[in-house]
């Protein structure tokens, strides 16, 4: 297949290039290096079947012209991260709902197949564990700005819902399960990545609120895996899928696992919500998806573990670190 993929130099969009291309399959990759960067592209760049556009998703003409060479979009281009939606959420929301809309827009045009990225965070405070798609979503008060994200994810969400419905636009949703893995940084607040480097550099490890909050940890090479088989995968169309990996860990122990793991004499530091984030900040006590509809169409299964996770990020940001 030919793909389109915005976002094409973050840190999945990269990988999602990488196992296209693995595959056999021709990539365009859109990105306007906001956040992505080019040297997660940099080994691609040489390959005929890969071709990269430097370039936004607001840039209508170019994304049509995109999209019509593609047989798939997956629209990847979005704000990333927790901290920077409450740093600047008028960019988030911008970006993540007038984006999809203009990709949205383009592919209805030609009836290409788009995959938009949801995210675990539109599940927001719902206490049932585990979270299945069907489930409500429980957000927060517009005051709190987390909000924002979860919000702008799900108008994306009801609009290419809208567009199959509506107008026969073959979409999928996906929901990301805090994806993880090499080349993510830690720069727009992912704790994984941040407890590493941290950990590396001698520490403290910083652990937000007191640590009770537990997270699923999905690798990033199970989540790209699963969207190729997703997109070759007709029943697919209309739905919207959880990916990630269902074995939870508290922050506070995959504080100490990363500390045990690169340097037992590093110090773990509480840090107040209040100070790590905005007053009133709001965090998910605990976050487990049902996997149970992926598993049901594709056979998916993660298949790395948190302790592979983690072996893998603490050697990649070791080499980096060297390099
Ligand atoms: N977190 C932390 N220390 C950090 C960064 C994050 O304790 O340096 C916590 C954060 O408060 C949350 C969890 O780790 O409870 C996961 O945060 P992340 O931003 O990676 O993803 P989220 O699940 O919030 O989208």
């Amino acid at each position: 297949m030919i793909a389109l993929v915005t976002g094409g130099a973050g840190f999945v969009g990269s990988h999602l290039t990488e196992r296209l291309l693995a595959e056999g399959h021709t990539v365009y990759g859109l990105d306007d290096l906001s956040t992505g960067s080019i040297s997660n592209i940099e080994p691609f760049k040489g390959l005929s079947r890969y071709h990269y556009q430097v370039g936004t998703v607001f840039n209508e003409p170019l994304v049509a012209e995109l999209v019509d060479r593609a047989d798939v979009v997956f629209h990847l281009a979005a704000a990333v991260g927790v901290m920077l939606i409450v740093e600047q959420p008028v960019r988030t929301i911008e970006t993540n709902i007038s984006g999809t809309e203009i990709v949205l827009a383009a592919a209805a045009k030609k009836q290409k197949k788009v995959f938009i990225f949801s995210t675990s965070e539109v599940y927001g405070k719902a206490t049932k564990i585990p979270f299945n798609e069907d489930d409500d979503c429980v957000l927060g008060a517009s005051t709190r700005s987390r909000w924002a994200y979860a919000a702008s994810k799900l108008v994306d969400e009801f609009l290419a819902l809208s567009y199959w419905r509506e107008k026969k636009l073959p979409t999928v949703v996906v929901r990301l399960f805090n994806t993880v893995g090499p080349r993510q940084t830690g720069r727009y607040g992912m704790v994984i990545p941040r407890f590493v480097s941290q950990a590396l550099a001698g520490g403290p490890i910083t652990v937000y609120g007191d640590g009770t909050q537990s997270r699923c940890f999905g690798d990033v090479t199970d989540v790209v895996g699963a969207l190729v088989r997703l997109a070759a995968e007709p029943k697919a169309v209309g739905e919207v899928f959880n990916i990630g990996n269902d074995q939870e860990i508290t922050i506070q122990a995959l504080a100490e696992r990363v500390r045990d793991k690169v340097d037992p004499k590093v110090k773990i530091e509480h840090v107040p919500y209040a100070r790590a984030y905005v007053e009133g900040f709001e965090d998910m006590p605990r976050r487990v998806p049902d996997l149970s509809k992926i598993h049901r169409l594709i056979g998916y299964r993660p298949t790395h573990d948190i302790n592979s996770i983690l072996d893998r990020i603490i050697a990649a940001q070791r080499t980096a670190t060297t390099a």
